[in-house]
């Protein structure tokens, strides 16, 4: 049986042998075999609730975090697409957040409010995405916000997840790769519009300054590795900067094919317009190969790499 003869009825949107590249942010990847985007959460549920089990979902965001190999994703992927991309304060410092929502527009929003989200201003990707990955920037993490998560299990069970349930970390969380955060409550410290406005466009003028944020990219490519302390502390600090460890393997602007790292800042992983995807992710290989055999260093991917190469 074709996996298209599985596919239980839906009120939402379904396409097969969708092309990603379009809706990834490096511009990269094959097709996925069946893209799904729910009307809304019983849509959802209801269709992972009758999904054959053997069938695999993977949900994606904006893909600000993801390169899609060329050979595509087998199974489904879930894009929440616009119904899941709500934002509604409910008094006390929090606000109910879609997640689907982008983070900068919930940014703005919050800000409007005179609610200090203004850490998630200059991060491209969505809610859902920003908690799978407890986003963050200059010192602020999503963990420090996230009050609680309504998600689907790929069993199509609804379900509450509060901190314990995600055990954040850096750049990481529990989440299970197949469960779907549709929305989240998030809490953060009040303060004056205008402020708060102020504090985002410095973010916005400093990121400028110091990223290639025009370029095609997913953001840093590495984690910062772990264990490195300037203060002494060994427990989950990266104070050393994967930027540094590639500067010092002298990578900087190194290339193959048609990917780079960004001559403005080494971390970055950029398509300068003909990269594939075995091109990005075979320079990340590159990069880490280089950095073990001169630093002794084992850089840990950031960006999540998912599908298949092309054969
Ligand atoms: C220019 C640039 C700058 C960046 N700067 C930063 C930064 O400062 N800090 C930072 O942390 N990141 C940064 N990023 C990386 C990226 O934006 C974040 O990791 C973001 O949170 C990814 O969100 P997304 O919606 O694009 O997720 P995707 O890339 O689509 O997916 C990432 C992961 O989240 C999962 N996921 C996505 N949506 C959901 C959902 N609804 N439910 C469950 N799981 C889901 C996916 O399965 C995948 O595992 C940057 C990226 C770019 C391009």
């Amino acid at each position: 049986m074709s996996l298209t003869d599985k596919l239980p009825p839906v009120a939402g949107r379904l396409s097969f042998d969708k092309p990603m590249k379009a809706l990834s942010w490096l511009r990269v990847g094959g097709p996925a075999e069946v893209l799904f985007t729910p009307a809304h959460m019983a849509d959802l549920a209801g269709f992972l609730a009758a999904l054959p089990a053997d069938v695999p979902v993977l949900p994606v965001g904006v893909c600000s975090n993801m390169i899609i190999r060329d050979g595509g994703i087998g199974g489904v992927v879930v894009r929440l697409g616009r119904a899941f991309n709500g934002f509604e304060v409910l008094g006390d410092g929090r606000v109910r957040v879609g997640g689907f929502a982008l983070d900068g527009q919930v940014a703005k929003q919050a800000a409007d409010a005179g609610i200090d989200l203004a850490f998630l201003r200059t991060i491209p990707g969505t809610i859902g995405g920003a908690i799978k990955m407890n986003a963050g920037c200059y010192g602020d993490y999503l963990a420090d916000v996230f009050v609680s998560a309504t998600a689907v299990t790929r069993g199509g069970q609804v379900v509450t997840l509060r901190p314990d349930d995600l055990r954040f970390a850096y750049r990481s969380s529990a989440l299970p790769d197949d469960t779907i955060i549709c929305q989240a409550v998030l809490r953060a410290p009040r303060g004056a519009p205008a402020d708060i406005h102020q504090k985002m466009h410095t973010a916005v003028q400093r990121r400028a300054e110091s990223q290639p944020v025009d370029d095609l990219s997913c953001g840093s490519t590495f984690r910062n590795p772990a264990g490195f302390s300037s203060t002494g502390r060994e427990d989950d600090v990266h104070d050393l900067k994967a930027w540094k460890v590639i500067d010092d393997a002298g990578l900087r602007g190194a290339t193959l094919g048609g990917a780079q790292m960004s001559p403005k800042h080494p971390n970055f992983l950029v398509n300068t317009g003909t990269a594939t995807a075995a091109d990005l992710e075979g320079l990340g290989e590159l990069v880490r190969q280089k950095v073990r055999d001169t630093a002794g260093i084992d850089l840990q991917w950031e960006i999540m790499r998912v599908g298949t190469p092309l054969l």
